[in-house]
């Protein structure tokens, strides 16, 4: 048996005290079979979770909470002062074995002032590698002007934020009958793809070009798409909207995506050839999905041996500073 190419891994979720209350929101989209086994292993960061990472060759999980954590809370003080603390915890947690973890910070939308001095904190005095936000917040999604205190700082940081999937603030009808959709079958996809979307032609990455953002799940189904984002934005009613750019040119500037979730060849080939190999990183999401899995399946993938060591190490090096 050849040994497992080396790996980083950056859709890797623990739980911290304190946020479970949160997590538990997320039980109406999973099952409770799975929800009840992640759980546990979302708590550890000994032996099980080095061991899935040794067994797949990944040198290094850059850990992020298992959403929605504090944007989820009602009150904004708490959830600023909450957001705080799970930072402390992550850190003190990567500080018993720095080698082998790093962290995305968890911020309070709820105050994008707060969230901006928090992601500071968090970058230059934890070292993290970048935030992990868990979709809307009170129905305000990353595209509004309150936001632009935050992505100033993040792109002065040089801080990649990455969007993970939540549910939309209600259910839309055109779930109407069907559980099995609302959640990671297909309503965290459309939710997700859609909120980049919002940035992309709100012009955030107009008013803040350094600014870099991380999609998962293969991006979300955008990078099969980018053709007719452009074709279809020369004839669509735009209001007064303007960019500077094409829209697919968004996806070669400030758009990354992992393979969290998504073990299949035609999506990772579609990814790359879209938006190329430097803008593709491996990721398990565990532990949601499997890591034997993940890793036998990217060892394995029909890439060049330069596009694997791109997508399993040398993209997440650069783009987040490890
Ligand atoms: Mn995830």
């Amino acid at each position: 048996m050849t040994n497992p190419v080396a790996k980083i891994a950056l859709e890797e979720h623990f739980m911290a005290p304190g946020f479970i209350d949160y997590f538990n929101k997320t039980s109406i989209n999973i099952s409770p079979e799975l929800f009840g086994k992640a759980l546990n292993a979302l708590q550890d960061f000994g032996e099980i979770r080095i061991a899935n990472m040794d067994s797949i060759g990944v040198e290094k999980a850059v850990l992020s909470l298992s959403g929605p954590g504090v944007q989820a809370e009602t009150d904004t003080a708490v959830a600023v002062r909450k957001a705080r603390e799970c930072n402390d915890f992550l850190a003190a947690e990567i500080a018993k074995n720095p080698t082998r973890y790093g962290g995305f910070a968890h911020l309070a939308m709820q105050d994008p002032k707060a969230a901006a001095d928090e992601l500071e904190r968090s970058v230059k005095e934890l070292g993290f590698s970048g935030v992990m936000i868990n979709g809307q917040t009170n129905g305000a999604y990353l595209d509004d002007d309150r936001y632009s205190v935050f992505w100033e700082r993040a792109a002065d940081l040089d801080a990649p934020v990455y969007i993970h999937p939540y549910n939309p603030p209600d259910v839309p009808y055109m779930y109407h009958g069907h559980s099995e959709l609302f959640g990671p079958v297909w309503s965290w996809t459309v939710e997700t793809g859609n909120h980049a979307l919002r940035l992309v032609f709100g012009g955030v990455f107009d008013r803040f070009p350094k600014a870099k953002l991380i999609l998962g799940h293969m991006g979300e189904t955008l990078p099969y798409q980018l053709w007719r984002f452009d074709s279809r934005w020369e004839i669509s009613n735009r209001g007064s909207k303007r960019l500077d750019m094409k829209p697919s040119d968004y996806f070669h500037r400030n758009i990354w995506c992992t393979t969290a979730g998504v073990c299949s060849d035609e999506p990772l080939r579609c990814a790359i050839d879209a938006m190329g190999a430097e803008r593709v990183m491996f990721s398990v999401d565990y532990p949601f999905e499997r890591p034997e899995e993940a890793g036998k399946w990217i060892d394995a993938a029909p890439l060049s041996d330069e596009e694997r060591t791109k997508v399993c190490y040398q993209n997440a090096m650069e783009l987040l500073h490890l």
